[in-house]
């Protein structure tokens, strides 16, 4: 018998999941993908030695992709190994303070006593609730559609409303974690768990107080070659399960007839298939694939997510008092969310991201030298001036590490490249350089998020950062998840 035939458009990490599970499901897959390369947002660069991941840095979860590889029967070890990070994140304040946020929670309570004089306890009961939440809550929320029935009367729905306290939904994040903590320094650290989904948390939800659960509880981890490693091992898993990859194949169109999909457009040529998935931003996909200007119009009626500004930095230099994910804090943060959301503005003293996977192995930049990927959160910005904004936002950059480092960082740039948000819109079609689709800035963004079928066209599913459940890898690989149960019942 024929093989049914699915074609999955952009091959981010969202759609290789989707087509190994499609592939493992029996489903003849070939995914369409604009680049010369698979991966979206996540790929790497590459000059004079040094090695950079251009997207993620942050890898927590390692459970969504070892359950591809259980699924396809292949051992995950012949692909992909990983280590965990016992410093989830080093934070720098502008007073001097430093704290190691441990991936063990009593060690990091510990921390967070002695360098700012916060109750552990307090740190303790947090992530416990975290842990709590996410069990209950998140598992439900996250891994099922929320636009079917089926969901809403799964047995473990009862416990998953009951686990939402009112806090939940009806402070921010910053109310939530003022209530929670008493020194700045624990509310600003938990604040910026927000950020994981490009959100407010001046705005988002005290929902998101569960964000902390998957980074401080169940860990952070660095995988070997650098997180390019993953979208390369998932390629080669597909591969290997028969998934055929057209690279540098643009998809014009999604065709529909009797609304019913039917297959794609590319290159002047219609490729037919039983069901199409697309990994594209869903406002792209509505607006450039299906030619439906106010479908493309009601996603915008969610706020965008953040984007972001990165500096890919080869610095001559090896900095001791860095790790492997370092936060520089802004001074004024409740400002710079303002800046980012309400004037849509870069603010002037931005927290800094800094990245150096050269802690974690050789190889990653010359001997002596270490590899910095430097990001800003950016505004969804329409006509920015790019290389104004960028010459803007790097002198504020180098000023703020030069101070809290005590250097002067021009000595030591050896490499530079720059990705900003119109670059991020280039290379994948997120709206705006979105980082995660839309924003979570209001109580119910978790329902906004577009769902991961529609009902107007059968046979054709959305998987990726811009649908159900969110962006960041774990929802993207969740996303398949979800559409490929959706396709099997
Ligand atoms: C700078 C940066 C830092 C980040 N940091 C983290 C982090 O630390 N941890 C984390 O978990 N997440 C992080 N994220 C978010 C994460 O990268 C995304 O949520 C995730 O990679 C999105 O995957 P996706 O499946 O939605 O597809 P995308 O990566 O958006 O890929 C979509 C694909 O579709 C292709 N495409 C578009 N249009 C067409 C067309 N017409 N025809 C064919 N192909 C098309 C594109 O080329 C692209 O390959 C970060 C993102 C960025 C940009």
């Amino acid at each position: 018998m024929n093989k049914k035939k699915a074609i999955v458009v952009g091959g981010g990490i969202g759609g290789i999941a989707t087509a190994i599970r499609l592939s493992v499901m029996g489903y003849e897959v070939e995914v369409f993908e604009k680049n010369e390369v698979a991966g979206g947002k996540m790929y790497l660069i590459e000059k004079d030695g040094y090695r950079f991941d251009a997207g993620p840095s942050l890898f927590t979860q390692p459970v969504n992709i070892e359950e591809l590889f259980e699924l396809a029967g292949e051992p995950i070890e012949n692909y992909l190994t990983y280590t965990s990070v016992s410093i989830a994140c080093r934070y720098f304040f502008e007073n001097g303070v430093c704290i190691n946020a441990y991936t063990n929670p009593e060690e990091f309570a510990v921390e967070m006593e002695q360098k700012v004089g916060e109750n552990p306890r307090n740190i303790i009961r947090y992530l416990k609730d975290a842990e709590r939440t996410y069990e209950k809550v998140g598992n439900i929320f996250l891994n099922f559609s929320l636009h079917r029935w089926k969901t809403w009367v799964h047995p473990r729905i009862v416990a998953a409303l009951k686990a939402v306290k009112l806090p939940y939904l009806l402070s921010t994040l910053n109310q939530f974690n003022v209530k929670n903590f008493n020194t700045k320094e624990a509310v600003q650290i938990f604040n910026r768990f927000a950020t994981y989904n490009g959100s407010n948390p001046y705005k988002a939800p005290g929902m998101l107080s569960l964000i902390p659960h998957l980074e401080q509880n169940e860990g952070t981890f660095y995988p070997h070659g650098g997180m390019i490693n993953i979208p390369t091992a998932l390629v080669q898993l597909a591969e290997k399960k028969g998934v055929r990859f057209r690279l540098g194949n643009h998809v014009e169109r999604i065709l529909v007839e009797n609304n019913k999909a039917i297959g794609v457009k590319s290159a002047g040529e219609n490729h037919a298939a039983d069901l199409v998935v697309s990994n594209v931003d869903v406002y792209y996909t509505y607006k450039n694939l299906l030619n439906n200007e106010a479908g493309a119009l009601k996603i915008l009626r969610n706020e965008r997510s953040s984007s972001a500004l990165i500096f890919y930095w080869g610095i001559k230099k090896e900095f001791s008092q860095l790790h492997l994910h370092n936060i520089f804090f802004s001074e004024q943060y409740e400002e710079e969310f303002k800046h980012l959301f309400n004037h849509k503005k870069f603010f002037d003293d931005p927290t800094i991201y800094i990245n150096i996977t050269s802690k974690m192995e050789a190889g990653q930049a010359p001997e002596g030298a270490e590899n910095w990927f430097v990001m800003v959160n950016a505004p969804a910005m329409q006509d920015a001036n790019w290389p104004e904004e960028v010459k803007r936002v790097r002198g504020y950059v180098v000023a703020k590490l030069n101070r809290m480092l005590g250097v002067d960082l021009n000595e030591y740039i050896q490499v530079e490249e720059v990705l900003t948000p119109a670059g991020i819109q280039q290379r994948t079609d997120s709206y705006l350089g979105s980082l995660y689709g839309t924003s979570s800035n209001s109580k119910w963004a978790a329902f906004l998020r577009h769902a991961n079928y529609t009902s107007s066209i059968n046979g054709l599913f959305f998987a990726g950062g811009s649908v159900h459940p969110g962006g960041g890898i774990p929802l993207c690989l969740k996303s398949a998840k979800i559409v490929c149960d959706l396709i099997g019942h």
